[in-house]
């Protein structure tokens, strides 16, 4: 809870334009007492309100609206990793960091979890097909030749999965699946440290809100540049998962 001073006889009630609260007319024991609340149990402010003479119905009006804040929501489960890329162990580091705990694709998990893979130029369906079948949301990310792109996030039967988006690939480019069979044996590149340390956080940051239940946008990242990318254009494959189409795909918003 934030009381911030605002001038004589008024105070405000929280930071946030579209939340906060104005108290206005107060005497100067009540906005003292006001200011205080923060720091103060509530056997320290009933004893402060009776001291400095202000009425329990007094007090009550002008408290009425005061609310403590929300406890901060925690996030519960596990990411598991399903490789040893740089980047998937740097956002492990990250998701560690802020108390998530993560574990390799061969550990035994038990509530929630969700999964994070990293790949060059393409996801392979062969890394998903299991995820799929057993409804783990999941985080792809591809490493390519001037960018890294971050998801976005994959919930079976939810969103469209990763084969849905070659489909969408396949239908403006026919020869695309002979493309990416060629770059699943094109040498890798190294993120450089903006980029890794940049999709890195981005990553984790996806990562907690998909144990949240959040889905979220992929990310295009660059050395250079750092956007959200457009809804992913998608042939449904099967999976299930909602068609979200856009003009150009994976095109930066
Ligand atoms: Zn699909």
């Amino acid at each position: 809870m934030h009381v911030l001073f605002r001038g004589p006889g008024e105070v405000q009630v929280g930071t946030d334009l579209g939340t906060r609260h104005v108290l206005t007319g107060l005497s100067e024991p009540e906005q003292k007492l006001l200011l205080a609340l923060p720091r103060l149990s509530p056997a320290q402010v009933e004893r402060a309100r009776a001291q400095r003479g202000i009425s329990p119905a007094r007090w009550a009006k002008l408290t009425k609206d005061i609310r403590e804040d929300p406890p901060a929501v925690g996030v519960r489960g596990t990411v598991v990793a399903l490789d040893a890329h740089p980047l998937t162990e740097r956002v492990r580091e990250v998701l560690e960091r802020m108390g998530i705990p993560t574990v390799g694709a061969s550990a035994a998990v038990a509530g929630s979890r969700v999964a994070l893979l990293t790949d060059t130029w393409v996801t392979p369906p062969t890394r998903v097909s299991e995820l799929m079948a057993g409804d783990v949301p999941h985080l792809p990310i591809v490493v390519e030749a001037a960018a890294t792109i971050i998801g976005p996030a994959v919930v079976p039967g939810a969103t469209p999965c990763t084969t849905c988006i070659h489909l969408a690939r396949t239908e403006l480019d026919s020869a695309w699946p002979v493309l990416a069979a060629q770059l699943a044996h094109t040498p890798a590149r190294r993120p450089n440290l903006i980029e890794l340390e940049t999709a890195a956080g981005l990553a984790a940051h996806a990562l907690a809100g998909l144990l949240r239940g959040h889905m979220g946008r992929g990310w295009f990242v660059s050395a250079e540049r750092c956007m959200p990318l457009a809804p992913p254009a998608a042939v449904p494959c099967g999976c299930g998962g909602i068609m979200q189409l856009s003009e150009d795909g994976r095109a930066p918003a």
